[in-house]
């Protein structure tokens, strides 16, 4: 198998693996900090921004005590508490994050809701075409059951059904040929498309062609968020935000398993569910050696006015590049572009990117790059955003070593339903009830060396990937 066969079955983490392994086998445990990353001043997406304020929430300031405790406010956790509650409604649940709630990857991701397992294409390589197959209808199911809730609880997110577009450039057309065999037999609704009908449709000459995939859905991911916390402090859960749980101790007690400590109290509860995506590590190496955080960056342009849209000429408006480096062109409903790139891993397990600024920089030329109409367009909103990178990209979801502690983290850049979804069968199986999705939940995969390994063979793998 050469290197990159090797990233396509493991992803970003074998990648990362690969290139750790390429030094001596000195391993040293927990190096660097290992304390949540509580000064992240997480500036306000585009999306949150838009969607207005939330409602009010409390921090904690006193101790107590209660059933389960979620850490975690983004979609996962949300998901999570309202399932807890439906199964149980007497179950004291309080769902607690460290920052605004809601304002994690969940309300800063690029929008997109996509109906495929997230590492179907490495399932097709090492198993075949049923068992991606398989493993697709179940992200279907995801989606759906995402789409119900988000329809049934009227969360007004514009949610509707729009293709995605997997782009490539010249050299990369063979690529997808092949690619969207593999979709078509893996059950992706798949056409794709060449030529000038391509480049009448996505308003680029800088890819030729594309694989247009139906199954996904688009929506607001700001007014998704905000909607879904009305509708968690609706069912009676308590939100605290700005209370970092800074540790998590097992106890011998029944009812008081597990202590929670913030700042200005602690939280006393029978079980408690970690839905804290990339920030995982941070909390005292948890997860540590199976997952890392990826930071991501987006940008987004002042409203294109409707005749500067005509000139530029595109029927596409979501259009993502089909590798593992890839960039992100959406268009948001009041007709601004906005463009996501990957930047890598920043050390130390930190969601945070040093020179963000120079970041954003690289992006904008890449933007005007890809859509050279865009040219008098102003970028009006920056912001970054992190996600956890399990080993072979295939998420963790169930319990941990210690009494009463569960996962459901690491849905890389697919979180949207895998993170709503496993988030809800955890609950399930938190709650002791049963559901016939409960056998696709995967405990931890592979293993990720520790710094200093982590960072020389991710800086490696990127510097080599990109
Ligand atoms: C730029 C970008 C683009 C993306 N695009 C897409 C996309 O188009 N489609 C898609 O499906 N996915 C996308 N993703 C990924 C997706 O957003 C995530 O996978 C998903 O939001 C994860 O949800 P979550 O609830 O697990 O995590 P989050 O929303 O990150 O929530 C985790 C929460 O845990 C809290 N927390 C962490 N540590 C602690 C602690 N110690 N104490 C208390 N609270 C704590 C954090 O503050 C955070 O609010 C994208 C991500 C980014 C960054």
């Amino acid at each position: 198998m050469n290197r990159r066969q090797f990233i396509k079955v493991f992803g970003i983490g074998g990648g990362i693996l690969a290139g750790g392994l390429a030094l001596p086998a000195l391993v040293a445990e927990k190096w660097g900090p290992d304390d949540p990353e509580t000064d992240d001043p997480r500036e306000a997406s585009f999306w949150e921004e838009d969607a207005g304020s939330l409602p009010e929430t409390d921090r904690i300031t006193s101790d107590r005590q209660m059933d389960v405790a979620v850490i975690g406010s983004g979609i996962t956790g949300l998901s999570a508490a309202c399932a807890l509650k439906e199964i149980q409604p007497d179950l004291k649940v309080c769902v607690i994050d460290s920052h605004r709630p809601c304002s994690g990857a969940s309300s800063r991701n690029s929008a997109h809701m996509r109906g495929e397992y997230n590492a179907w294409d490495s399932i097709y390589s090492s198993q075949g075409a049923g068992a991606a197959l398989e493993w697709n209808k179940f992200a279907l199911r995801g989606l759906e059951a995402a789409v119900d809730f988000i329809q049934g609880n009227n969360i007004d997110c514009d949610i509707h059904p729009e293709p995605l577009i997997w782009v490539g450039t010249e050299k990369q057309t063979g690529a997808l040929e092949s690619t969207v065999g593999r979709m078509k037999e893996a059950g992706i609704k798949a056409i794709l498309h060449t030529g000038k009908e391509f480049h009448d449709k996505s308003g680029t000459d800088y890819y030729s062609s594309g694989i247009e995939d139906h199954n996904n859905y688009i929506m607001h991911t700001g007014k998704l968020m905000k909607g879904f916390l009305e509708r968690v402090l609706e069912r009676g859960i308590p939100v605290y935000g700005h209370s970092p749980v800074l540790n998590v101790t097992n106890t011998d007690s029944n009812t008081e398993t597990n202590i929670l400590e913030t700042p200005n109290g602690s939280v006393a509860t029978k079980k408690v569910l970690f839905a804290t995506n990339a920030y995982t590590p941070r909390i005292r190496g948890l997860l540590s050696s199976r997952m890392v955080p990826i930071v991501l960056a987006s940008i987004a342009t002042e409203p294109m006015s409707p005749a500067q849209r005509n000139a530029a000429g595109f029927a596409w408006n979501h259009m993502t590049e089909a590798q593992l480096i890839s960039r992100t062109i959406g268009h948001t409903s009041d007709n601004r572009i906005f463009f996501r790139g990957i930047l890598g891993y920043s050390s130390f397990n930190s969601c945070l990117w040093k020179n963000l600024e120079g970041a954003y920089q690289k992006l904008e030329r890449e933007m005007r790059e890809r859509l050279p109409w865009a040219e008098g367009l102003k970028v009006t909103h920056k912001w970054s955003g992190a996600v956890g990178m399990p080993y072979s990209s295939t998420p963790i979801a169930g319990p941990l070593p210690g009494k009463g502690q569960y996962a459901s983290v690491g849905y890389s850049g697919s979180g949207m339903v895998h993170g709503f979804y496993h988030g809800r069968l955890v609950a399930y199986q938190m709650a002791g009830a049963d559901h016939p999705d409960l056998k696709y939940l995967r405990g931890p995969s592979g293993w990720i060396p520790p710094e200093p390994h982590r960072s020389i063979g991710a800086k490696t793998f990127f510097f080599l990937a990109s």
